[in-house]
């Protein structure tokens, strides 16, 4: 199967229509500068279609399935994404501008949560609670009813498979609105429930601007649940606006993620982690270690690895699988090269640089991976998501010194700690501010499994793992007098 949809429909119970207003969205590929595909422009009509086609699926045929029954379907959709991986991943790599190899991982990610999730679906269970005598009480888990879901462009087929995933599992009836800047696969996923048999509506797609396609949907009183990944000051307008109908939101924000190195640590494992979890999809990663916090007495020896591993660093067209693609688009890039102006201006000291492929196309988005060294914690790059390849390496005296350091930051998503000190490595992990430390490696392969989520500003509530599925439900307590 090749994938038929039309790229420039919305998917509404179960069908592809063209939006409401007729008009069409250009979509860029950032490798080269050039039209890829035009997209339709959602606004709050289609996503009121879409509301109430999930409501409607919630009370038909989607509602009335079992839990088994639904995880039939979802295992059949993670089969067509498995097999077709080759297809997305090519799609998601033009999309994007991401390399094809970072492409490949990210459609069987995908595959792999909406297995994950179809296997869950028969196993989350309510309790039984011992009471007064005479009362029998139990809970149930319900889903909490049509849930949206605003997702970003820097992982797609990973950000919409762990939230639409772990929505559907529940009973949830699901409406989508993906990024403006790239969005093929989301669409594909229309296709892909089609194809396995999901009821109509239960998951409905719009694409269309933030400001009005994503702000109607978590505006909209018929949405029980708002899932958001994003930028912080897009999260906070769609909390405001899930909060004047009482909607939970859970949101998935940015961050900027230490990893921190101890003088007892192994080099040679913690060295390739330094660099590429800072520059893995061209550093547009919300779990970027875009912080090394480094103790002194290896500071020399770190930095000279680094830099070694950063003059390796090719940046090319998604398509050339380089390690870097370009950055999503010329207005990304103009943010970037912000910070690497005022690096320049502040006198930051450059300690490497990567190198550009021969041949790259003019109107591609690309930027330079850039490692620079000595900055102080309170600099605007040490502070600030840049949400490029770029990197600040920071020193530290002892354990307490890379605690403060690492903590004062207004974000807390994830963070290393490279220690070979068992005692030290309890201690990190439970004084960090973040939703995940790893110790010894950093976002240990992805971790479908693990969950995931911020605290301060990036974020609450968790995705991935068993305990999304309970964000994406309620408790119903039942109570009942038998005498
Ligand atoms: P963004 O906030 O600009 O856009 C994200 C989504 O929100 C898009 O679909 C966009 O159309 C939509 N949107 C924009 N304005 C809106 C509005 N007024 N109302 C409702 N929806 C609106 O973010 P971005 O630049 O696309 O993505 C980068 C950010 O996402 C970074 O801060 C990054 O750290 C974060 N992110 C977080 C995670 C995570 O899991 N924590 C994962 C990926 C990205």
């Amino acid at each position: 199967m090749t994938f038929t949809f039309n790229q420039e429909h919305i998917f509404i119970d179960g069908s592809w229509q063209m939006c409401n207003s007729g008009e069409l969205i250009d979509l860029i590929n950032p490798s080269t500068g050039n039209l890829l595909a035009k997209i339709a422009k959602g606004d709050a009509a289609d996503i009121d279609l879409a509301v109430t086609a999930a409501r409607n699926a919630l009370n038909g045929e989607w509602g009335e399935l079992s839990a088994v029954e639904r995880g039939r379907i979802m295992m059949k959709m993670s089969e067509i994404i498995l097999k077709h991986s080759e297809e997305l991943a090519i799609m998601e790599a033009n999309d994007v501008g991401k390399p094809l190899s970072q492409a490949r991982v990210d459609a069987n990610a995908m595959a792999r949560y909406f297995e994950f999730y179809a296997g869950a679906c028969d196993k989350i269970h309510g309790t039984s609670i011992p009471f007064q005598n005479g009362f029998t009480v139990f809970t149930l888990r319900e889903p909490h009813g049509v849930t949206g879901h605003i997702i970003p462009w820097n992982y797609p087929m990973q950000i919409l498979g762990r939230s639409v995933g772990a929505a559907l599992a529940m009973g949830n009836a699901t409406v989508l609105k993906p990024a403006e800047e790239a969005c093929l696969t989301a669409l594909a996923l229309g296709e892909i429930a089609q194809k396995a048999g999901l009821p109509k509506g239960a998951l409905n797609i719009v694409p269309g601007y933030g400001s009005e396609a994503g702000a109607a949907l978590s505006a909209h009183k018929g949405i029980n649940h708002i899932s958001f990944t994003g930028s912080k000051p897009v999260g906070t307008l769609v909390q405001q606006a899930g909060a004047t109908h009482v909607a939970p939101v859970t949101l998935e924000l940015g961050g900027k993620s230490p990893q921190i190195i101890f003088d007892d640590a192994n080099l040679n494992e913690a060295l390739p982690f330094l660099a590429n979890a800072g520059v893995q999809n061209a550093g547009q990663t919300c779990s970027a270690a875009s912080r090394i916090l480094v103790q002194k007495g290896i500071y020399d020896q770190v930095v000279s690895g680094m830099a070694e591993h950063y003059n390796k660093l090719k940046v090319g067209q998604a398509k050339d699988d380089c390690n870097l693609g370009p950055l999503i688009s010329l207005r990304q890039k103009e943010i970037v090269d912000g910070y690497l102006n005022l690096a320049n201006q502040d006198g930051l000291e450059l300690v490497a640089q990567g190198f550009y492929n021969d041949d790259l196309p003019q109107g591609g988005a690309y930027v330079l991976p850039t490692l620079f060294g000595n900055v102080s914690p309170d600099h605007k790059l040490a502070q600030e998501e840049i949400f490029g390849p770029v990197q600040v390496i920071i020193a530290f005296e002892d354990e307490a010194d890379a605690i403060k350091i690492a903590n004062d930051t207004e974000f807390g998503l994830v963070a290393g700690v490279w220690t070979e000190n068992g005692g030290r490595q309890l201690r990190m992990a439970k004084k960090l501010h973040a939703g995940q430390v790893f110790i010894n490696n950093y976002g240990a392969g992805g971790g479908v499994e693990l969950p995931f989520g911020g605290v301060k500003s990036s974020g609450h509530g968790r995705e991935k793992g068993f305990e999304a599925l309970y964000g994406f439900s309620t408790t119903k307590t039942i109570a009942i007098k038998h005498g």
